[in-house]
């Protein structure tokens, strides 16, 4: 089997599960291009806790791990197996990192099924999700991502899901696009995945970054595709762009997304919903 693309999603508001914007839609024409895999491996901001751990159940739970929100999104339910035997071998190969196995406390959270509700929208490819260990630095995230590299040959997805621009105090409700701050920080973030992510981290010496990453949980994903890029020595692109709320980035990034038809960054704002896929080039 070749090497899956490896994707990083920018997942914003939980509401995405069930609305199509231009965001979603282009999510949804990016998994129709996807082939199936074995498995999906999601890193989430939203495990963000004090070990590293994938999930070793056989049935993971749907975890509504919000409030606020209207019934139909508790109501949501992304019903995906999981699969034991590939949460060893990721511990497996992780080693000498220590990956521990959770066979009955997390599941899949909204920043899982929040974008998995339109990459596969069938929820009958197995889903595991490794957590992102809030007591170790940034280069163990780096160094952690490139282990998981050779997942890609044995036909699992990675789907990193958080935001690389995440301030809710900053949030403007009203706003559609981004303050100039946000969109500063989002661009060098481009810049730097698609010459040399593995230098990723000189994002933290950026005038903005204190603004953009004021908590590491929805930064930390784009780490791990960051690592894997580095690993094998490939840029990660852009293959949709944008900033929402004023303090949000919808940027998602991909490695091997030229196996799928798409390579640019399209704007997600400027997309209708409901566009077909041959009218972007997504
Ligand atoms: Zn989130």
């Amino acid at each position: 089997m070749s090497a899956l693309p490896v994707l990083f999603v920018g997942h914003g508001s939980p509401m995405n599960t069930l609305e199509i914007n231009g965001y979603t839609q282009a999510w949804r024409n990016v998994g129709r291009a996807l082939p199936r895999p074995r498995a999906i491996l999601a890193i989430s901001a939203h495990w963000f806790i004090g070990a590293t751990a994938v999930t070793a159940m056989e049935r993971p739970r749907t975890i509504h791990d919000f409030y606020g929100f209207p019934e139909e999104l508790f109501a949501f339910e992304y019903p995906a197996p999981g699969l034991p035997e590939l949460a060893e071998e990721i511990a497996e190969l992780a080693k000498p990192t220590w990956v521990g196995l959770d066979r009955d406390q997390w599941g899949l959270d909204h920043g899982t099924w929040s974008v998995l509700a339109h990459l596969f929208p069938q929820a009958d490819v197995p889903v595991l999700q490794l957590s992102l260990n809030a007591l170790k630095p940034m280069e163990y995230h780096l160094e952690l991502g490139a282990r998981l590299a050779p997942l890609r040959e044995r036909g699992v997805l990675i789907v990193a899901s958080g935001n690389l621009v995440h301030n809710l105090r900053r949030v403007v409700w009203q706003s559609e696009g981004g303050e100039e701050w946000a969109h500063r920080f989002d661009d060098a973030a481009v810049s730097v995945m698609a010459e040399d992510p593995g230098e990723v981290l000189v994002l933290q010496d950026h005038p903005d970054y204190a603004l953009a990453v004021p908590t590491p949980d929805h930064f930390l994903p784009l780490l791990y595709v960051a690592g894997i890029a580095a690993e094998v020595g490939t840029a990660a692109q852009a293959w949709l762009r944008g900033c929402t709320l004023g303090s949000i980035s919808m940027t998602c990034f991909g490695i091997g997304m030229e196996s799928v038809g798409c390579e640019q960054g399209t704007d997600g704002a400027k997309l209708p919903a409901g566009v077909p896929a041959d009218q972007t080039n997504l």
